[in-house]
């Protein structure tokens, strides 16, 4: 079946290579002598972006994740968290740092954040590839931000609409002609 939308590239696989170059070294920097990281990728809009962070980091790294369901297969938010995968392992003690692909309106990052602090881990710091802080609702903003983004509806790069588009390797908005 055809697509009845087409996308408008926003931001080029090159802009996001080179932000998280810059953005590994600051990680980095922060978690500078830790014995370990636990690298927490929120499924599955982060998949690509952690994959690629990961190999530029110099860093001790674990990788594990959570997936945390808020908009099925729709473009609006549900704003009802629920976890549907939980980490593998422990991270009571640990330096962690959550990836996630995008905050919205900041129901999931406010709710796995709550959730992962109440673990007690040493250290705990977000990343997230796309920052839309106009769309927000909820006070949480990430300790790193690679691009904000205007409201719009985006794909591409691990991101989806309704499942598909998450293999293209830049970032596009959706747009309905
Ligand atoms: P929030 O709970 O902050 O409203 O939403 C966070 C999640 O909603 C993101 O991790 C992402 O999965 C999804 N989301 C937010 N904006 C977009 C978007 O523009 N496109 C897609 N495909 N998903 C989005
Ligand atoms: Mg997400
Ligand atoms: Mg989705």
């Amino acid at each position: 079946m055809a697509a009845d939308y087409v996308i408008d590239s926003m931001i080029s696989a090159k802009a996001i290579a080179a932000r998280i170059e810059d953005l590994a070294r600051e990680i980095e920097k922060r978690f500078e002598g830790t014995d370990k990281l636990v690298v927490v990728g929120l499924l599955r809009g982060s998949f690509v972006f952690i994959a690629d962070l990961v190999r530029e980091l110099d860093l001790p790294v674990e990788v594990d994740f959570l997936e945390a369901s808020s908009y099925g297969d729709g473009m609006e938010s549900s704003r009802e968290v629920r976890i549907l995968k939980d980490l593998r392992g422990e991270i009571g003690g640990r330096d962690v740092l959550v990836v996630e692909d995008i905050v919205d309106t900041g129901f999931t990052l406010h709710h796995v954040l709550h959730l992962l602090t109440s673990r007690q881990p040493r250290r705990l710091e977000t990343i997230a590839l796309l920052d839309k802080p106009s769309r927000r609702e909820v006070d949480v903003k990430a300790t790193w931000t690679g691009f904000e983004i205007p409201d719009e509806f985006v794909v591409g790069y691990g991101i989806d609409y309704a499942q598909r588009n998450r293999n293209l390797p830049f970032i596009g908005k959706v747009r309905f002609p």
